[in-house]
């Protein structure tokens, strides 16, 4: 009978008789004792790599770059994307501020805007630019302890599963707080009726976005009393709010006419369309509207996103980075097919988004029903080019509007 040969660490040189486990490879083997010393090297290699390393301000785009970075997602909005620029531009000096008198206050940010004008699309973009965790939050989900919903800490959760719960990351990150009209609070006395989603949680955001140690549950939602708490400091975290904050054109309308005393003011007041007065925005009307005036104090930066007009939607479809049709004619060229789409075709998705009043965010879903018979059957045929007509485009949406109409009888 052949002799068993003795096999050897091919890293520690030991013979199996000498270490708890030997395990065989391709052409060695490792010991139980040098694979945990392996893993411990490559735990510490990787903890040191993805250190979160002090900001370099001259490694930070600086405003100009970060609005250029803007304009190729976000069509219009110039005002927004620079005041955003500056503000986030301000953020990351005041990362990197030596400790001495001055010390540079956070620059979070609240915008004002109707839906789906590009509020949460320009935080997004901030984020990906910077390669911080960013998270989305609904302002209208939170509320104050003791309610149903969840906890104000909770959107912190959000933050820390976008960087896998490292801490450290985290507390660079950016915060969207969407809806944040929806915590206003309602009527101007707020004692008499208890206003369950509205001046408690402002107080509570107060606390976040001053910038405080906060204990966040893990898996978000009610924080129990056995639940391990994840301590995160919320100093440097940047929050962006946006809200719709509709009707708040009244309040302006009304600051400005009982401003405007003196010299032909009040002619001027009137010429100001309804949609152009967003433009005056001011703390003042916020406060109007029901934000107390604490959240207004930690939220310096406001800014206001214009309603998008037919000529903005136009470009909305073909001119981003990410534009609809582009990824429609990506979508099809991995078929090996050519699409197009004929100019009146764009037109006419632009006129139904604004008949549907659906705004920017209807393009997509429009596009999508009018593109989903060709989707489907275009991959199984030999075409090499799929032309998009306007004819098309109209039969199928009324051929879908048909089907839902099915559906709902
Ligand atoms: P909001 O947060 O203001 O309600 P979003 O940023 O979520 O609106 O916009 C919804 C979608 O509409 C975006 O994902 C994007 O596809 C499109 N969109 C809206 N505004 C713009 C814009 N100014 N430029 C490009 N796309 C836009």
């Amino acid at each position: 009978m052949a002799k068993k040969t003795e096999t050897y660490c091919s890293f520690c040189g030991r013979s199996s008789r000498e270490v708890p486990l030997l395990m065989p490879g391709m052409s060695g083997c490792i010991c139980s004792d040098c694979a945990a010393q392996a893993y411990e090297i490559s735990r510490e290699y990787f903890a040191e790599k993805n250190k979160v390393k002090d900001i370099d301000i001259k490694e930070v785009p600086k405003p100009v770059e970060i609005k250029d970075y803007l304009d190729q997602y976000i069509i219009g909005q110039e005002r927004a994307k620079k005041y955003i620029s500056v503000a986030v531009y301000n953020h990351y000096k005041r990362l990197a501020q030596q400790n001495d008198d001055v010390d540079i206050e956070k620059s979070n940010i609240i915008m004002v805007g109707p839906t789906g004008t590009g509020k949460t699309l320009i935080a997004k973009t901030i984020a990906r630019l910077l390669k911080v965790p960013f998270a989305i939050v609904d302002a209208t989900v939170l509320t104050e302890a003791g309610y149903v919903g969840e906890d104000i800490e909770s959107l912190l959760t959000r933050l820390l599963q976008a960087c896998d719960y490292d801490v450290k990351l985290a507390e660079r990150g950016i915060v969207f707080i969407d809806e944040i009209d929806k915590i206003a609070r309602k009527g101007d006395n707020p004692s008499i009726t208890r206003d369950v989603s509205g001046e408690g949680v402002q107080q509570g955001l107060l606390k976040l976005l001053e910038g405080s140690i906060v204990n966040v549950p893990p898996q978000g939602g009610r924080k129990h009393p056995e639940q391990r708490m994840i301590a995160v400091n919320t100093k440097n975290i940047l929050f962006i709010c946006g809200g719709a904050f509709e009707g708040i054109e009244r309040k302006i309308a009304l600051r400005l006419n009982t401003h405007a005393v003196g010299y032909g003011s009040d002619a001027a007041v009137k010429r100001i369309a309804r949609e152009k007065l967003l433009h005056y925005v001011t703390p003042q009307d916020l406060r109007s509207f029901g934000l107390i005036p604490e959240i207004i104090g930690r939220l310096p930066i406001l800014t206001n996103l214009e309603e998008l007009d037919r000529a903005a939607l136009r470009r909305i479809l073909v001119e981003p980075k990410n534009a609809i049709v582009k990824q429609y004619v990506k979508l099809f060229k991995m078929d090996g097919v050519d699409l197009k789409f004929d100019d009146e075709t764009l037109d006419y998705v632009v006129d139904k988004a604004i008949e549907f009043k659906l705004g920017a965010r209807g393009l997509r879903s429009i596009v999508e029903t009018i593109m989903i018979d060709a989707m489907y059957e275009t991959p199984s045929t030999a075409k090499k080019e799929f032309v998009v007509t306007k004819e098309y485009a109209k039969s199928q949406l009324q051929k879908a509007n048909f089907e839902m109409m099915q559906q709902m009888n």
